[in-house]
This record gives structure tokens, C-alpha cells and sequence, in this order.
């Protein structure tokens, strides 16, 4: 082939990738055309051997037109590429509206029940009390023995048991937690014990498991004053300041003297009636029960080693799903149980 012959066919290249360029659309194409034209076994490469055979006087301009071919034969492809990953950038934009809010994602919710935990154990963290935590597997002595509930006590029969064996149970209440903390510890004594508590019934407005909050005070000079004012700020700061409270004589074996505490009922606000209409909460009444207390038996100070003739205290227990009932306006008790996503969203 001659010197002039070969240069043409390496500039016809150009005009040949050109040609391919213009055609593709896709980067997989393109790095094929770049194989066919600039590869190892390419269509420049395949001239060289052909710029090798020429004489060697011709060799330098040909070899310099092969160069300036090659360049430019690169030139064109890069540029060819940058286009296609521009329009690529753009195609995988299209639709894409930067003035489109965000979408939030789903969020979890605390449980009500957890949430008037919460409220309860701030109030009373702020009134100086301490929570304390423990086991829900006990064994009878904590549970009712040091309770002044002994074998053969009546009382026993009102909390229908969960055991595991004789002397091993699910706890019936949280007040195996007063024991406990006294045993290890001296007065003043100020906690409150929130938890599981676990029954045998299940009906329409007990449930096997449900959650309580336990108090205990213990210090020289605790009257029950005091008890009366610990719970009106609690009723007052879970309920609203124009809530009322009263006491009613009642019976628990660990307290003597004790009481049930009513509060003003927050349906009706202690009317007895809604519109006209008898207030089914309070059953008319205009009262609603909302918890147990009394000055801690000298007995229970006795079994845990305190003094009773130093020290007194006072002690109340509370279910949280009524609080939580009276608080959101909830009439059935099972819903705090049936895990409905409609149902616990709503507590926020
Ligand atoms: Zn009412």
C-alpha cells in the first residue's frame, strides 16, 4: 500500500467513528464502538502493522498522521460519552420535582398505658419519691406473708393466684416491692414500684395481666395528712386542678387505718349527668374510685425490722388502665390489649 493510500484510509476512520457516534444511544454501545475503533485488535491497530511495512523514510508522516488520527478519533468519542451521561443524568431526573414535600415515615407510638406511666412516676419523682423496679415471679412471703397476709388469711382469696409451685407466684399486686426495699434499706424510704401485676380472672373488666403503681412513704412524724396531700397534688397534676378527692374507710391487710380515695368524676365534672343524661361512669354518683391507701401496718414495719414505735408511713396502689380510662375518656378495658394500630396512634 502506498504512503498516500494509508493516509487516507486512517483519516477515513475518523469519518467512520463519526458515523457509529452519531448513531449510538447507549453507554453499553458506545464502549463497543470504542473496542471496534480503538481497541487492541481495533480498526486503527489493524493499519499499524501496514505503517510498519512502509519504507523507512515514509514511516514519520505516517506515523504523525496516525497520532493526530488517534486524538482526534479519542476526542470525538469522550465527547460523544460526556452527552450520553448528561442525557442518562437527566432521563433519571424526569419526574422528579424538588417542590414535592417529603415523605415522613411511619413513626411508632408509646402505648397509653406506658405514656400514664410516665406521667405518674414524673409527678411523683418531682414530689421526691424514687422508682424502683423487681421481680414479677415471686415467692409467697413477699407477695402476702410480709404483707400481713399469712397462710389462712381471708384476703387471700380476693386476689385469685397465678402459682407456679406452693410458694412461687406471678405477683398479685406491686407491694412485694415495699418489702423488698425495706429490707435493704433504712428510713426515710420514698418509692413507688411501677409494673405488671398478674390475676387469674379475665372478663370484661379484668384482665389476667394488668399494670399497678405502688407507694411508700416510711419517716418519724408521718401522719396522714401527709398521705392526703401526696395524693391530691398527684390527682390534681394527672387530672386537672379542679378535681376533688375524698376518702372512704376500706380494709387491706397491710395498712391500718385504710382508706379508698374517690375523686370528683372528670366525665361529668361530679354533676352525674352528661347532657341531661345520667353519666355512665360514675353511674350518677359523681365520684369515681380511683385508688387504695392507709398507714403502713405496724406488723409490716415489724417484719422488716423497723421500729413501728419510731417510725410510720403511709402506702397506696393504683391501677394504671383506669387512670388511663378515666384519663382518655376510654370505656373498655380490653383495648389497651388488643393492639389495635388505629387505637394506640392516637396517643401521642
Ligand atoms: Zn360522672
Amino acid at each position: 500500500m502506498t504512503r498516500q493510500a494509508l493516509i487516507e484510509m486512517l483519516e477515513s476512520l475518523v469519518g467512520e467513528l463519526e458515523k457509529a457516534l452519531g448513531q449510538v444511544s447507549s453507554l453499553e454501545d458506545l464502549e463497543a464502538i470504542r473496542v471496534r475503533f480503538l481497541g487492541r485488535k481495533g480498526a486503527l491497530a489493524g493499519l499499524m502493522p501496514q505503517v510498519g511495512a512502509l519504507p523507512t523514510e515514509e514511516r514519520p508522516e505516517v506515523g504523525k498522521a496516525a497520532n493526530r488520527v488517534k486524538t482526534g478519533m479519542m476526542q470525538l468519542w469522550e465527547t460523544r460519552k460526556q452527552e450520553l451521561e448528561q442525557a442518562q443524568e437527566r432521563e433519571s431526573l424526569a419526574g422528579f420535582d424538588p417542590t414535592i414535600p417529603g415523605r415522613t415515615p411511619d413513626q411508632g407510638s408509646l402505648h397509653p398505658i406506658t405514656l400514664v406511666m410516665n406521667d405518674i412516676c414524673k409527678t411523683f419523682t418531682g414530689l421526691g419519691f424514687e422508682v424502683v423496679s423487681g421481680p414479677e415471679v415471686e415467692n409467697d412471703f413477699y407477695n402476702f406473708e410480709a404483707l400481713n397476709l399469712p397462710p389462712d388469711h381471708p384476703a387471700r382469696d380476693m386476689q385469685d393466684t397465678l402459682y407456679i409451685t406452693d410458694k412461687i407466684l406471678m405477683r398479685t399486686q406491686t407491694s412485694p416491692l415495699q418489702v423488698r426495699t425495706m429490707e435493704r434499706q433504712k428510713p426515710p424510704v420514698a418509692i413507688i414500684a411501677p409494673g405488671k401485676v398478674y390475676r387469674r380472672d379475665s372478663d370484661l373488666t379484668h384482665t389476667p395481666m394488668f399494670h399497678q403503681i405502688e407507694g411508700l412513704l416510711v419517716d418519724r412524724d408521718v401522719t396522714m395528712a401527709d398521705l392526703r396531700g401526696t395524693l391530691n397534688a398527684f390527682i390534681r397534676t394527672t387530672f386537672g386542678a379542679d378535681v376533688k378527692m375524698r376518702f372512704r374507710p376500706s380494709f387491706f391487710p397491710f395498712t391500718e387505718p385504710s382508706a379508698e380515695v374517690d375523686m370528683s368524676c372528670v366525665m361529668c365534672n361530679g354533676t352525674g349527668r352528661v347532657d341531661g343524661k345520667p353519666c355512665r361512669v360514675c353511674k350518677e354518683s359523681g365520684w369515681v374510685e380511683i385508688l387504695g391507701c392507709g398507714m403502713v401496718d405496724p406488723a409490716v414495719f415489724t417484719n422488716v425490722g423497723y421500729d413501728p414505735e419510731v417510725y410510720q408511713g403511709f402506702a397506696f396502689g393504683l391501677g394504671i388502665e383506669r387512670i388511663a380510662m378515666l384519663k382518655y375518656g376510654i370505656g373498655d378495658l380490653r383495648m389497651f390489649f388488643e393492639n389495635d394500630v388505629r387505637f394506640l396512634g392516637q396517643f401521642v
